[in-house]
């Protein structure tokens, strides 16, 4: 009722200002935390540095007991409990870095009613005995972070998170707001249904990160100099983060760029504890120092002022992508997403999933989420009305701070030369990958050719208007576009796919960007 309503929303501004020193609520905040003081649950999606965080601290703050908090990351969890602290907020965190006897003080804690908000792994959460301490102690809310990992169809899905399910069942009093950055349709409709959120508002921001330009480039074998040369041209002695597939290519790419005169640190899973730590820590606290890491670095990584996040590889889906890029300008100032994919990314990532033992479904799924990644790739229109539309988000029109609104690429008819690629494939008996393909089209007299009988056939030596990089690009489009898939225990050779036929029998035309030879001029235009 309007008493409540108007009591719940002075309380809240008044913590908002007393206890964290802000002065308003952003966008749907001050609706969230009414919400949920009032006692409703919630879904909560906004993006990374929209201010998840105070939707479920206010109302922890404001209602009686103690909130309990589900995060995956103990890193996370650490620095949020101690922000709490230093704003004078009763707040403790129980996950595996701690031993017996502090286990013990929290609990002591928890049932004394000392606490205002405790952070917990979800796998202790779902002891028996954690569970038997929360049926007696007074609770204000749950607050599930990264609810994201409930989903199977999401990327990063955390079996331990599916148990939460059983809180609406053990706690049907206690009001459940979950909370995520990335989730698309169908992930949102999972969490839903899995946390049992039926009755919860959505309050949905959108997921736009109007300060991240968006750039992706082709990898011609020179990612590592475009690289380097994005970072001296662009964000010299700023800090940023380099994503790589391999341990090896961080370690690499780490080295070469100090060679540089750069601070840059590796991250990889290979490294011992003390070094990650380390090397995460002076991330965190020195000035312009680049991270080079594989995707295990960034989880629950807050710092504000990163000024762009870098791939040197293909991330496996559009949400690791947005996940990924999304660590840069959380501060919201301006930051780049740049990136440099090739060929090789594309046949490495179809065999890795290929082999991967998992489920023919959850294959089917993987395969899904590559071919959307290599569309936005491949697009030659707004990448983030594309890549929020993949979200469900509405998002009209272009954008004006991506590498194609930018620099509109320019398009070819490409029906020809793909004919060719593709009849090469089928005279070759779809055994063959792309190298050798291009040595036939390009007519190359060597052992392997002729001793298979290639320099006979009718697509030998007939591609002479492309170069050898010009036809990777183009078989790289063209398994993009989904007209050879590549076979995943055939050393990466590739096959027609029935989507392949139309174009080889001229009844469908094929229009594919242009390559783009980056110069100075066009790198100026991007930055202005
Ligand atoms: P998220 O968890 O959504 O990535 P955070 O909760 O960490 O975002 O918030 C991002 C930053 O914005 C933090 O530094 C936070 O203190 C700040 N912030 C959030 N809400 C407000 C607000 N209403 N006024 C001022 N600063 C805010
Ligand atoms: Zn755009």
């Amino acid at each position: 009722n309007h008493a409540d309503t108007n009591a719940s929303q002075s309380s809240a501004l008044h913590v908002l200002q007393s206890v964290y020193g802000y002065e308003s609520f952003r966008n749907q905040q001050a609706d969230i935390v009414d919400h949920v003081i009032l006692g409703g649950d919630a879904l909560v999606l906004m993006p990374t540095g929209g201010g998840k965080s105070l939707c479920f601290q206010v109302p922890a703050l404001v209602r009686e007991g103690t909130a309990i908090v589900i995060s995956p990351l103990i890193a996370l969890m650490q620095d949020q409990v101690m922000a709490l602290r230093q704003n004078g907020i009763k707040a403790a965190f129980l996950n595996s870095s701690l031993n017996g006897m502090e286990v013990n003080e929290v609990e002591n804690q928890l049932m004394n009613g000392e606490l205002e908000l405790l952070y917990i792994a979800p796998e202790r959460l779902m002891m028996p005995r954690m569970l038997q301490l929360l049926d007696n102690a007074p609770l204000s809310l749950f607050a599930i972070d990264e609810a994201h990992c409930v989903s199977q169809w999401g990327h990063d899905f955390r079996p331990e998170y599916i148990k939460l399910t059983v809180l609406h069942e053990r706690f049907p009093d206690t009001p459940r707001v979950a909370l995520t950055a990335t989730a698309d349709g169908p992930t949102q409709r999972e969490i839903i249904e899995r946390l049992s959120l039926h009755n919860a508002r959505v309050f949905n921001d959108g997921f736009d990160r109007p300060n991240i330009r968006y750039r992706i480039t082709e990898n011609q074998g020179t990612a590592r100099e475009n690289l380097l040369r994005f970072i001296l041209n662009e964000h010299e002695g700023e800090a940023g983060i380099v994503y790589c597939l391999s341990r090896k290519k961080v370690d690499e790419i780490a080295l070469w760029l100090s060679g540089k005169g750069m601070t840059a640190l590796p991250y990889h899973a290979g490294m011992s504890n003390e070094q990650r730590q380390q090397h995460q820590e002076r991330f965190l606290r020195e000035d312009g120092v680049i991270i080079v890491a594989t995707i295990a670095f960034g989880m629950g990584i807050d710092k504000p002022d990163v000024r762009f996040v870098a791939h040197l590889n293909l991330p496996k889906s559009i949400e690791a992508y947005y996940q990924e890029t999304g660590r840069a300008g959380r501060d919201g100032q301006p930051a780049d997403a740049w990136m440099a994919y090739g060929l090789q990314d594309v046949i490495t990532l179809r065999q890795m999933q290929g082999n991967s033992g998992a489920e023919e479904s959850r294959k089917r799924l993987e395969q899904h989420k590559l071919d959307a990644m290599l569309g936005l790739c491949e697009l030659t229109t707004c990448r983030r009305q594309a890549l929020l539309r993949y979200f469900d988000d509405d998002y009209d029109h272009a954008c004006g701070n991506c590498d194609n609104c930018l620099t509109p690429p320019e398009t070819w008819d490409a029906t020809v030369a793909a004919q060719k690629a593709l009849s090469c494939v089928y005279r070759t008996g779809q055994r063959f990958g792309v190298s050798y393909l291009v040595d036939v089209l390009l007519g190359k007299e060597n052992e392997r050719i002729s001793q298979f009988g290639h320099d006979k056939i009718s697509t030998y030596g007939i591609g002479n208007e492309l170069n050898n990089t010009e036809w990777r690009t183009l078989y790289r489009q063209i398994i993009a576009r989904g007209l050879l898939r590549v076979d995943v225990e055939g050393h990466g050779s590739v096959q027609l796919t029935d989507t392949a036929r139309p174009i080889l029998k001229g009844e469908s035309q094929l229009t594919l960007r242009k390559m783009v030879k980056a110069n100075k001029s066009e790198r100026r235009k991007a930055k202005t």
